[in-house]
């Protein structure tokens, strides 16, 4: 059986090293058998091994996914704001509606995102 887990369950065993908690376990379990309870190790402690891969590539992949997340979330704050003329929310110069009060922001409608964020700036 080709099986990394199992692979490394037997390194562990060979060199004398096992996962104490796990080994102590084993041997309780089998009441001192040595030869039963290095089975049960190996059958174990690959089946721990497997989980704790397992859970790895999920905190993994949740870790890019956070880090995706906050990527999109710098972009949308680099990006030009400016303030509803309506309601003065921030908003950005590309938004088509108020996420605050919902107005349409068109070009030559009545309302318009002022560049600048609302505060104004002191002159160029
Ligand atoms: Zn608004």
């Amino acid at each position: 059986m080709d099986d990394p887990f199992w692979e490394r369950a037997l390194g562990e065993l060979n060199a004398g090293r096992p996962d104490a908690a796990l080994w102590a376990q084993c041997l309780d379990a089998a009441k001192g058998n040595k030869s039963i309870a290095e089975m049960q190790y190996l059958r174990d402690r690959a089946k721990q091994l497997a989980d704790e891969q397992a859970e790895l590539q999920r905190r993994k992949r949740q870790d890019e996914e956070d880090a995706q997340l906050s990527q999109a979330m710098r972009i949308v704050e680099g990006l030009p704001k400016g303030a509803c003329s309506n309601c003065q929310a921030v908003v950005l110069l590309m938004a088509q509606t108020c996420p605050k009060c919902a107005v349409r922001f068109e070009p030559g409608g009545r309302h318009q995102v002022v560049p600048g964020g609302g505060a104004k700036k002191a002159a160029r």
